[in-house]
């Protein structure tokens, strides 16, 4: 199938999906990697662009290649709603048959394009992409990635592939799955996962990033990860009953010691340091206890508000 121009309301076939926050410097090599690339696919397609709440020139930047380029839309939101909601919000804006993510920094070349629409055309309905190789992260931040997904998989019911991002192709079947999700705290990796459909996985050697820095920090990333585990798993919440029943029984074992032994040898008053030790370490459990539920009565809390997940500033669907 080729482009129609004339109908610029014929549904195209794949949507590229890419968030942009703050990277005016990567714009130009991104669609001057990415549109070649499309092209070559023969299949129509559309960009759909998500600003999300840029402070630089992208806004501005991605507002004159639209004026070039019909098949660009752009949909600008009300401020930063980080990148999981920006990508919430293309995917419900597109409109294509297959969708593809990806990031405006150029980590995720755009020319595995081809392959993986070659693979969805053999009939799989999603492809999924492997970073073999992380050494473009830093040392701390890919430590830190294997031990949340190891942690996260041992928690959480339902397990979440290693060293596989947001950049991969998912067929309308499988996005329009994805929308049913009406949760307001998005663990976009997780929800992929969680919807299933037959994958096929392409290994990929992630890039540097092309200019800027990383939008993640690493309390950030702490607070995408707690994000993580606490959308797909309760056993946090639940491992305290078990805890607090091992600690009871030792404290029951304990007890009866203590009166055997006052029984057998008389009274000691002895033991302070022990008597300190143990009211500290319980009273920490306790905080710790009180610390995992609030994790998740918070994300209750903002659960049950049903908040939007984003707000539109601006889209070219307005104008049309
Ligand atoms: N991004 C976004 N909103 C944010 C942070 C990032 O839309 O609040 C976009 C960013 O512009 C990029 C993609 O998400 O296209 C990935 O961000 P980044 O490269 O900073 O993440 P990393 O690759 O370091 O995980
Ligand atoms: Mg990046």
């Amino acid at each position: 199938m080729v482009q129609n121009l004339s109908d610029p309301q014929a549904l195209p076939c794949i949507s590229v999906v890419c968030p942009v926050y703050n990277e005016a410097a990567n714009l130009d090599a991104f669609f001057g990697r990415l549109i070649p690339v499309l092209e070559k696919t023969r299949e129509s397609f559309e960009i759909v662009c998500v600003n999300d709440g840029s402070s630089d020139a992208s806004y501005a930047a991605l507002l004159a290649r639209q004026k070039q380029d019909m098949r660009l839309r752009l949909i600008d939101l009300s401020r930063n709603f980080g990148k999981e909601a920006a990508l919430t919000c293309g995917l419900d804006a597109a409109r294509g048959s297959a969708v593809i993510p990806i990031d405006a920094d150029l980590q995720d070349p755009p020319e595995l394009i081809e392959e993986m629409v070659h693979l969805w055309r053999q009939g799989f309905d999603v492809v999924l992409m492997l970073r073999v190789d992380r050494s473009s992260d830093g040392i701390l931040k890919r430590k830190s990635a294997e031990w949340f997904y190891r942690l996260h998989n041992v928690l959480s019911d339902h397990a979440v592939p290693a060293n596989v991002g947001d950049f991969r192709l998912m067929d309308r079947k499988v996005v329009d799955a994805l929308k049913q999700f009406p949760e307001r705290h998005r663990f976009m990796k997780g929800l992929f996962s969680w919807v299933g459909f037959r994958q096929a996985t392409i290994p990929y050697v992630r890039e540097v990033r092309a200019a800027g820095v990383s939008k993640f920090s690493a309390w950030k990333l702490w607070n995408l990860a707690l994000e993580g585990i606490t959308s797909f798993s309760t056993v946090p919440l639940r491992v305290w009953s078990y805890l607090g029943l091992m600690i009871a029984l030792a404290a029951f074992a304990f007890g009866v010691f203590i009166v055997g032994r006052t029984l057998l040898l008389g009274i000691d008053l002895r033991g302070y340091a022990s008597l300190v030790t143990i009211v500290l370490f319980l009273g920490g459990v306790q905080l710790i206890g009180l610390g995992v539920l609030g994790e998740y009565i918070g994300r209750l809390y903002i659960e049950v508000k049903r908040r939007p997940i984003y707000i539109v500033r601006q889209s070219d669907d307005d104008a049309s």
